[in-house]
């Protein structure tokens, strides 16, 4: 057995990015990876200018203001170009409206009276610069906004607009096929036959890998036989990468792992881990030396989910254009408290159990789902997260252990 990291260590690595990129416009790049890195062409916010609807004034005029009052010399509405401040007057000004040359602070119109000959009185105190927002402060000219391997999020989208990019470099999809195997499988809205099962997994598949914006190409259910799976592998070769679940065990039903010799090559290993024992890895020979990348993964409904999220899915990642280091989960686990008792650890392989964090008095604290199988999907429905053991390791109420959300491990 291999345990998990060593294994991370020899697949991860060899994953590339899809070497062709498209330009595209903002609208269309949601979710999209970054091909290049984005510079700024400019300072944003532009001009310094005010954070407040009030009057724009010189702190040297400030004894006077607050005395006697000053004259209002200009109105400033956003999108104006202001004429510099004539000493001794204030200026009107609205949130966002560029600041006037000579001015250096803003007071906001609550804290100030409008006398009957027009002068504007202060009435509370201020401090030099308040209530300016500065040039640059935001993102400075020259500065990288988003780095080449940013996924294209809604934020993101909004930081190429906010520096007047109107298109951005992006790669193109990955491509990924899927291949469900098992003679005992159905398609939803068919009758079951004695002995049937309906074919989860692939669903499961689907939406994880739409998630991620991945083109996705499914084959449906292929039968536990070694001609129909290597047709099937061999029809999904000019795809990125092939993810199949079930039939990766070593039982004369399973028929992945020589399919895989046939029409490719493969590396196959039993992980050290629970749930998710046996895994295959490996590539489909394309035409004209394309690669295609090949996950055999579990049948058992926890375990497929879980190895796609914890194997296949950072090594797509990479290969979609994002960097290791972001895809790495491992990066992201975080340590909460145990509120739970594990007295009967696997002494061989290291386990992920099936969490749920809640919080009690403000801590955040870790529920054991009560069935562990790895056949039961509603046990992923009902946990929010992985607690990741070492082998062997048991657990008291109080341990502090290491934990992910499924949600950060879908980031
Ligand atoms: P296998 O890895 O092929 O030995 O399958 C292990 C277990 O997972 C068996 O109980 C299968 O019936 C079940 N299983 C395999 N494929 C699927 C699927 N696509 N959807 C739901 N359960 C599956
Ligand atoms: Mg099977």
């Amino acid at each position: 057995m291999i345990a998990l990291d060593d294994l991370l260590k020899q697949i991860w690595p060899l994953a590339k990015p899809v070497e062709e990129t498209e330009s595209l416009p903002l609208n269309q790049v949601h979710g999209r990876v970054l091909a290049s890195p984005v510079l700024a062409g400019l300072n944003v916010p532009q001009h310094d200018n005010s954070g407040m609807d009030g009057y724009a004034l010189c702190v040297a005029d400030l004894a006077k203001a607050q005395a006697e009052g000053l004259p209002v010399s200009q109105r400033i509405p956003a999108g104006a170009s202001p004429e510099p401040l004539v000493p001794g007057t204030l200026a009107r000004i609205f949130t966002g409206a560029p600041i006037p040359p000579g001015a250096d602070a803003v007071v906001m119109q609550e804290d100030t009276q409008v006398l009957s000959n027009g002068f504007v009185r202060l009435t509370g105190a201020i401090n030099p610069g308040q209530f300016i927002r500065r040039a640059g402060e935001d993102i400075a000219h020259g500065q990288v906004v988003l780095a080449q391997g940013t996924v294209l999020g809604a934020v993101q989208v909004g930081l190429l607009a906010s520096v007047g990019q109107a298109v951005a470099q992006v790669r193109r999809p990955l491509r990924v096929g899927v291949v469900v195997t098992g003679s005992e499988l159905q398609h939803p809205g068919q009758p079951l036959q004695a002995g049937q099962i309906y074919n989860s997994n692939e669903f499961v598949w689907v939406g994880l890998l739409k998630a991620m914006g991945v083109e996705v190409h499914t084959l449906g259910i292929v039968p536990d036989n070694l001609q129909a799976t290597c047709d099937a592998f061999a029809s999904l070769a000019h795809c990125d990468a092939v993810i199949s679940s079930g039939g990766v065990s070593v039982g004369e039903e399973d028929h992945v792992k020589p399919a895989i010799e046939r029409v490719g090559s493969l590396d196959s290993w039993k992980v050290a881990m629970k749930p998710g024992k046996p895994l295959a890895f490996g590539r489909i020979h394309g035409e004209l030396g394309h690669v295609c990348w090949f996950f055999g993964l579990p049948g058992n409904p926890v375990s497929s989910a879980l190895a796609f999220k914890l194997v296949a899915k950072p090594f797509l990642g990479v290969l979609q254009g994002r960097p290791l280091a972001d895809v790495d989960w491992r990066g992201r686990m975080a340590m909460a408290t145990a509120g739970f008792e594990w007295t009967k650890p696997d002494t061989r392989r290291e386990e992920f159990l099936r969490v749920r964090l809640q919080y009690k008095q403000g801590e955040p604290t870790l529920a054991l789902h009560g069935n562990q199988s790895s056949g039961v999907l509603t046990s992923l429905d009902q946990s929010t997260g992985l607690a990741r053991l070492q082998v062997g390791q048991v657990v008291k109420p109080g341990d502090r252990l290491n934990y992910i959300s499924y949600r950060d491990l879908m980031a």
